[in-house]
């Protein structure tokens, strides 16, 4: 055993089954594998299950299509003792791939698209009477940020309309911190009425201007913490107020009109249940560039076509790809031998083309070759009674 080729550590059987001197027991071998297999394992999630296992005598020899490659020089099959390993990946340790890819909507930019083409008239109430639209232009730049707060405070639940006549009569009493604060409950009232929950705004109205003059030197905070903090002024209406009065994006301003149409339109990963649940998963995936017209945007296509209920399906560029589409429309299922609806862009284009009535009052009204509203039979069968009986 003096021989170079052999060495301390190794373990060495001989013919007569008796382990030599120096050689060590199954168990190193077995640890030294584990060791080895470990040190060679390509990351931590890769952990490595060893295990060796004593090798069963094989009986090859008494086979009689045996192995005829045993000679004398081998070892006997009863002391040909080999290791065995078998490999096993500890399923609970394998750490999944990391995803890269992130979640879009699978029109999205077509739909987006046609949105902007159904809204290129530029027409709908918020486009001429929105926040943007409510400020007094030569104010000094901390009133007209602060008239802005105003005016998204005073659209809440209320119309478009309703809201920029109230900031009319605002603006001529005077619009401004100290104004308000000077300016009894009642008399504001009358001057914001018939805005929704009045009342509510009236004192927001106070104690947000108090906040404003004791706190932030008669200025509009200039971030959406600062803002939500304020009495009456939720995410929507902070959002809306830094980019129209501050000209940040901070986040999309997700009213009730954008939270329906993207889930009508499917933008959603899963449905929503809030405008705030909206939001968030909004801005999971649309390009930070396309968040601040996103509100206007949608806002006016929910005014004017895509309505709370009963949204006109039928001259939308989109209904070919919006899996809500005609499911809350009139228009649902026209009925057999009824004429078929003229295809949407052609619609559109009558509503774009100048002296044209809209596309919208075309549906309203069955102009333009828009698919008639279906009568029930119950109806027809009255009608037919009434032409009898008259
Ligand atoms: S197809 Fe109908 S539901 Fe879908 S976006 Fe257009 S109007 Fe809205």
């Amino acid at each position: 055993m003096n021989s170079p080729y052999f060495s301390h550590g190794r373990s060495v059987v001989t013919r007569s089954g008796q382990r030599a001197a120096g050689s060590r027991p199954a168990g190193s071998m077995r640890s030294k594998l584990t060791n080895s297999l470990r040190t060679a394992a390509p990351g931590p999630s890769a952990a490595l299950k060893v295990e060796a296992e004593e090798a069963r005598v094989s009986e090859h020899r008494a086979s009689p299509g045996g192995c005829h490659e045993h000679t004398d020089n081998l070892p006997l099959p009863s002391q040909s003792r080999r290791r065995q390993m078998k490999v096993e990946y500890d399923k609970d340790e394998v750490v999944s791939p990391v995803k890269t890819e992130q979640w879009e909507p699978l029109d999205w930019r077509k739909q987006l698209g046609l949105i902007h083409e159904m809204r290129s008239g530029r027409d709908a109430p918020v486009d001429n009477m929105g926040a943007e639209k409510c400020y007094d232009t030569e104010a000094p730049a901390h009133v007209k940020r602060f008239q802005v707060l105003v005016s998204l405070m005073l659209s809440s639940q209320t119309k478009d309309q309703v809201t920029a006549a109230a900031m009319q009569k605002l603006r001529a009493h005077g619009c401004t911190v100290e104004n308000i604060l000077n300016t009894d409950d009642e008399t504001l009232g009358k001057l914001i009425y018939p805005v929704g929950f009045w009342r509510n705004k009236v004192k927001y109205l106070k104690l947000t201007s108090a906040m404003l003059r004791n706190e932030f030197g008669g200025d509009i905070p200039n971030s959406v913490e600062g803002l939500v903090h304020l009495p009456g002024v939720g995410p929507k209406m902070a959002h809306l107020a830094m980019s129209i009065a501050w000209d940040q994006v901070s986040g999309i301003g997700v009213d009730t009109h954008v939270h329906r149409i993207s889930n009508r339109l499917g933008w959603l990963r899963k449905p929503t249940k809030s405008p705030e649940e909206t939001r968030k998963a909004l801005e999971e995936w649309l390009p930070r560039e396309l968040w601040r017209e996103t509100n206007w945007l949608l806002v006016g296509f929910g005014q004017q076509v895509c309505l709370p209920v009963n949204p006109l399906c039928s001259v939308c560029l989109n209904q070919h790809s919006c899996p809500s589409a005609h499911k809350n429309s009139p228009t649902k299922r026209p009925k057999a031998g009824l004429p078929r609806s003229p295809s949407p862009v052609s619609t559109w284009k009558i509503k774009t083309e100048p002296g044209n009535k809209s596309a919208v009052k075309d549906e309203m009204t069955n102009e333009g070759g828009a698919v008639p509203t279906p009568v029930s039979p119950t109806k027809q069968r009255r009608r037919r009674k009434t032409k009898v009986n008259g």
